[in-house]
């Protein structure tokens, strides 16, 4: 299998040169060449499997041999075992029709842990084979940054950079990060937004000659890794669900920022998973709700919400669904990215758009809207919704045909979010791990959401060992 850019100037590479390329190097992403198709007697074979085996099928189809296939079982093996559920991403019934994937028993209790214990890991493994050291720089809206520390904290040859929006992430993501008290991590809180943080980490990756002199590796949903370990639960959730009822195809409801796990979903149904639609729920920043119903992508004005993982106006993974719905025509995948840089929006004309709506439908969820779904859901259902994947039920509600099964991934855990669960009154009881964070000392550095400024930090934190 191999890989090639959505902008079409990179040469074709294999599997870790896309994990290690991250962002590809022309501005693009990466993307499988050809969207391998597994067919339905495979699909009811996968269906008997366990989480851990059935990611071993999917990775399978990508990895394409370039890691041994025990190396790659004990890698898997090793990311979920620090998950506190056996089933790794349990799904459960809310009502006729309605399920929620908990995607949310990792160690830092949030999707981002099912990508990126994995990631960290299969760094790990690369570094051990090649001698090279890993320098990782991500942005964060508050979990990717909790999760990616966790998923390479105290492993040899790793050192991480994480930027997070001073004061716009809940204070227990804040906590997740800060707390962790190791020189091979440094938490940059920027004075801006998510967005200011994604664009500066993006130039300083497209900045090859700087990218190669510091080994910079990718963390966030620009790194294809992530969208490969993230289709694996819309296998495993259509299986659980097909068990106990009869069903042609099943409907995902997805709270979504950088549109990365709804790609994952996407991702899933090219690859042959009888997936219905694909509900994009966002909050106040609903540029994407905009593009889906009128075909117009063009980010506006920065809202602070109730869920503050998806507080995100430039959806960095919308490009991957463009360059498919484009044909895989990487030419006219440039014009439009041209295009989106020089007048600040993307517009597809009603023949695409047809095709964007047989696809995807949207809702985006005000925030009164996003606590009364989780005051009701409490109430009705005794399940206690954490603000985002609230976003996901509202948006199921508006927009799923009551005949049609449909799942809403939980991507989070409430305790993260109290703030947004106070106001919705309920008291709700912390794991320990949650707990026992409010006792720790924090290390951060308040830094301008400045590109220079952030360099010059990265080249402290890396410069120790590279030869
Ligand atoms: C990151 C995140 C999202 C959005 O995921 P994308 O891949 O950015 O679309 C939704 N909910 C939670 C809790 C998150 O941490």
């Amino acid at each position: 299998m191999k890989f090639v850019s959505t902008r079409g100037n990179v040469n074709k590479i294999g599997f870790i040169d896309t994990v290690l390329m991250g962002l590809a190097n022309d501005g693009g992403l990466l993307v499988p060449e050809k969207i391998p198709q597994i067919p339905a007697e495979k699909l009811e074979a996968m269906s008997k499997l366990t989480y851990q085996e059935l990611a071993y099928e999917i990775f399978s189809y990508y990895v394409d041999g370039e890691i041994p296939a025990d190396e790659l079982k004990a890698l898997i093996e090793k990311s979920y075992a620090t998950f506190r559920h056996p089933e790794v991403t349990p799904v459960q019934k809310i009502k006729d029709n309605m399920y929620v994937l908990e995607l949310f028993h990792g160690p830092t209790f949030a999707f981002k842990d099912i990508a990126l214990q994995f990631l960290g890991n299969l760094y790990s493994y690369v570094s051990n084979k090649t001698g090279e050291s890993i320098h990782i720089l991500g942005a964060t809206s508050g979990d990717t940054g909790a999760s990616a520390i966790e998923g390479v904290r105290g492993k040899e040859g790793i050192r991480i950079c994480i930027l997070h929006p001073h004061g716009k992430v809940s204070k227990v993501q804040e906590l997740q990060m800060t707390t962790v008290d190791d020189e091979s991590v440094l938490n940059l809180a920027i004075e801006g937004t998510f967005d200011d943080g994604q664009r500066i980490i993006k130039e300083l990756f497209a900045d090859v000659d700087f990218k190669n002199k510091y080994h910079l590796r990718a963390i966030n949903s620009i790194n294809f890794v992530r969208i490969l370990a993230q289709t694996v639960y819309y296998f495993y959730a259509y299986f659980q669900v097909k068990k106990e009822k009869e069903v042609n195809h099943v409907n995902f409801s997805v709270p979504t920022g950088n549109f990365g796990d709804i790609f994952a979903g996407y991702l899933a149904k090219r690859m042959g998973l009888p997936v219905g639609k694909l509900i994009v729920a966002t909050n106040e920043n609903n540029i994407l709700e905009g593009f889906i119903q009128d075909g117009v992508y063009k980010p506006g004005e920065f809202r602070s919400t109730y869920s503050p993982s998806m507080d995100i106006q430039v959806a960095s993974n919308f490009e991957r669904y463009l360059y498919y719905l484009l044909d895989e025509n990487p030419a006219e995948v440039s014009d439009l990215m041209d295009q989106f840089k020089a007048e600040g929006r993307i517009v597809v004309d009603k023949e695409l758009l047809k095709v964007v709506q047989s696809d995807f439908a949207a809702h985006g969820v005000e925030g009164e809207e996003c606590l009364q779904t989780i005051s009701k859901y409490y109430g009705e259902a005794s399940y206690l919704l954490d603000p985002h994947t609230a976003c996901g039920v509202a948006a199921y509600e508006i927009c799923n045909d009551l005949s049609e099964v449909c799942v809403t991934l939980a991507t989070a855990h409430p305790a993260k979010f109290n703030e947004s669960i106070e106001r919705c009154n309920i008291n709700q009881t912390f794991p320990e791990e949650i707990n026992q964070l409010f006792d720790k000392p924090q290390h951060l550095e308040v830094v301008e959401a400045d590109k220079e400024e952030i360099a010059r930090r990265l080249e402290r934190l890396f410069s120790y060992s590279v030869q």
